[in-house]
């Protein structure tokens, strides 16, 4: 109990088979009810978000014989955000004979994790990264070869072994793009109804199950109800509550909150992915983040000067006067290390005044060496269009010069929770991709996203969600059913609501303030006395929108300034609960790293004894209006916690 949170009841996920880790899948696949092909036509199930693991979901189930609704805000399912991933898919295909192994990727991942993800769940997502490859190649998707003709790999952070999987620097392009035809396929066969610039912003649940959703049809603005069998978000993750981030600039919370909000716990929603080479801020008039892929680093040598306050341009710098920190304080990986780790030793020197660039917030990663060793055609064949990139955005050559990269908001561990059906805590919900915590704990290993969203949607998600539909077709739902009339208009409410404040701050002003706030208080360092904090000038800030909001136009148009204002009023309810999950984990694990809780040379203490469980918060209802917390607890019977060292 405490000022900000009630204590609820232990949950735990009841729907892993016990026994044996390596066959668990196997045998929860061979339990799982089926549904004859005869009757998978007469049951429907909405998919909302067309990215990896919307598109690759739709795309199986209509395959199956499902029929399917899929919604995306996009003008076209394949503009989803999945498409802006750079550097690579992970597999444990071990085509470097390497030593890699599913096995080894389960530990990595494990390890990665910070010992704050589920054993079942990670074991499956390594078995089936081998099948996705396969998948993925039969669809034509062109990933880089070797000379011999051979799949490539090269190397992601916190491991020792090459099994990420890419095509240059756009390897999420290249994914969605298969995902996509696979989607297209279906929809010119008539079982996906494909329906783009169509937001969700209710869910329909009618006797305790998920049935369907609100959508507003955003050229029109027309608000319907769409009713189904199951429903399953895919909607990605929410980076963007920190307004400044590497994602893109729709990725919203409002499809998860909404469900939050109708009975679906919410896991770990503090773990925020801080990625440690993106493009520093350059300015105030800045809205969004760039990344340079993780992949950079597996030949980028990542430095600053040994002295504070050296303001020498890079190349006046001579070797014995430049530090490569990362190579120094962790042999082992190098620069190499999971991000975690990178981005904080990357504030560390910048706290240090050893920071490069404007306002001392930049680190060097630098390809001189790589050039002179593989000659600059090889590093061109490699990383092309991330130079390219950099240059256009930057001005400067990376060929000449070092990029200079800083850590920036990039992905979200936490999200809905979901048991290893994926299944919610609303029955005929399901929850795949970044959307929900599953696979990640309290760090995700880079390449490792693109692996969860596709193996969710092309092999388990098919299976686990056809368990559920074996006892459907469920009652059909009529429109004028009091749950459906009650979402429905709980929407049109609060668009009227937005509308009707007609007050003197634009929403961008509103959210750009609540991303400070999470930055500043919940970003890369955390404290009780700045989380406390936080909580109070969001709970003020909240306020003052719902009263000063400026919302132009109509709801019966084309309406930017509505769509984003409704997300950040989201966004304002999660970044309470995520400052109120990062305060009650008074451990540093991963991606949260608590002040108070340190090893003498700074690194992340945890406490296992204390927080080895994934926090499920239940939406704050009732007179306290404070969130509710379960705990599920973690058992880790193979990979057994240690401190984490990259050393
Ligand atoms: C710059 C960048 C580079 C990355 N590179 C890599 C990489 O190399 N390897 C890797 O493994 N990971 C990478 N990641 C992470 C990875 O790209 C994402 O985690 C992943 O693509 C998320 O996929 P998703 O399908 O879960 O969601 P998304 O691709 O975000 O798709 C979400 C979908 O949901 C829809 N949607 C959301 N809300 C609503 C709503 N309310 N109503 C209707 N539709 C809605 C959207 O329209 C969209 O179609 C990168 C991330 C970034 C930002």
């Amino acid at each position: 109990m405490s000022d900000f949170w009630n204590d609820g009841d232990p949950i735990a996920d009841t729907a892993a088979p016990e026994g044996p880790i390596e066959t668990r899948w196997e045998r929860r696949k061979f339990n799982a009810k089926l549904v004859n092909p005869a009757n998978r036509r007469k049951l429907t199930v909405i998919v909302v978000g067309t990215g990896l693991a919307g598109g690759s979901a739709a795309a199986t189930l209509a395959e199956a014989g499902y029929q399917v609704k899929s919604y995306c805000y996009q003008d076209s399912p394949r503009r989803a955000h999945s498409i802006a991933a750079q550097g690579g898919i992970n597999a444990a295909k071990n085509y470097r004979n390497d030593g890699d192994s599913i096995y080894r990727l389960f530990y990595d991942t494990v390890k990665g994790g910070d010992f704050r993800a589920r054993e079942s769940n990670v074991y499956r997502l390594a078995t089936v990264s081998v099948n996705i490859i396969d998948q993925c190649v039969a669809q034509g998707v062109p990933f880089a070869r070797e000379y011999g003709g051979l799949l490539d790999n090269r190397s992601f952070g916190g491991t020792q072994v090459s099994r990420t999987f890419y095509a240059r620097g756009q390897t999420g392009q290249q994914l969605l793009l298969g995902a996509y035809q696979a989607m297209e396929r279906q929809i010119g066969l008539g079982t996906i109804e494909m329906n783009s610039r169509h937001e969700m912003l209710e869910l329909i649940v009618v006797d305790g199950k998920a049935r369907g959703i609100v959508v507003r049809d955003m050229v029109t603005g027309e608000i319907t109800t769409e009713m189904a069998d199951a429903v399953v978000l895919a909607s990605g993750g929410y980076g963007n509550v920190f307004f400044l981030s590497t994602n893109a600039k729709g990725c919203n919370v409002t499809a998860s909150w909404r469900a939050h909000r109708k009975g679906a716990l919410f896991a770990n929603p503090g773990s925020t992915q801080i990625h440690p080479t993106c493009i520093p801020e350059s300015g105030t008039h800045q809205s969004k983040l760039t990344l340079m892929s993780e992949s950079l680093r597996n030949d980028g040598r990542v430095w600053v000067p040994k002295a504070a306050g050296d303001q020498r341009a890079p190349g006046d710098i001579p070797e014995d006067e430049r530090d490569y920190y990362l190579e120094r304080i962790y042999p082992s990986f190098g620069n190499l290390v999971p991000r975690d780790i990178a981005s904080r030793a990357a504030k560390n020197v910048c706290d240090e005044g050893r920071g490069v660039g404007p306002g001392g917030l930049g680190v060097y990663l630098d390809f001189a060496d790589a050039i002179s060793r593989l000659g600059k055609k090889a590093v061109e064949a490699k990383y092309g269009n991330l130079f390219e990139m950099y240059q256009r955005i930057t001005g400067e050559d990376p060929y000449e010069v070092p990029m200079r990269i800083y850590p920036a908001v990039h992905y979200t561990m936490g999200g809905l929770w979901v048991d290893y059906d994926l299944q919610a805590t609303v029955p005929g919900l399901f929850v795949v991709g970044e959307a929900n915590f599953s696979d990640h704990g309290a760090n995700r290993l880079g390449a490792s996203a693109l692996m969860q969203g596709l193996g969710d949607g092309y092999f388990v998600l098919p299976t686990t969600l056809g368990n559920y539909l074996a006892a459907g077709p469920f009652e059909k739902i009529a429109e004028d059913h009091e749950e459906v009339v009650a979402a429905r208009t709980e929407v049109e409410n609060r668009i009227k609501r937005l509308l009707e404040i007609d007050g003197d701050r634009t929403v961008d002003s509103f959210h750009r303030e609540l991303g400070h706030i999470m930055w500043e208080y919940c970003g890369m360092e955390r404290t009780e006395e700045g989380l406390t904090k936080a909580i109070g000038l969001i709970r003020g800030l909240r306020d003052e929108f719902w009263l000063r909001v400026k919302v132009p136009g109509t709801g019966e148009q084309l309406n930017q300034n509505l769509e984003k204002a409704g997300r950040v009023a989201d966004f304002f309810e999660l970044a309470e609960l995520m400052c109120i999950d990062a305060l009650h984990r008074r451990e540093s694990c991963g991606g949260h790293f608590r002040a108070e809780s340190q090893t003498p040379d700074g690194e992340a203490l945890r406490h296992d004894d204390q927080y080895s469980y994934v926090a499920a918060w239940e939406y704050a209802t009732g007179d306290s209006g404070k969130p509710t917390l379960h705990k599920e607890t973690l058992e880790f019977e193979y990979v057994h916690p240690s401190t984490r060292s990259y050393k």
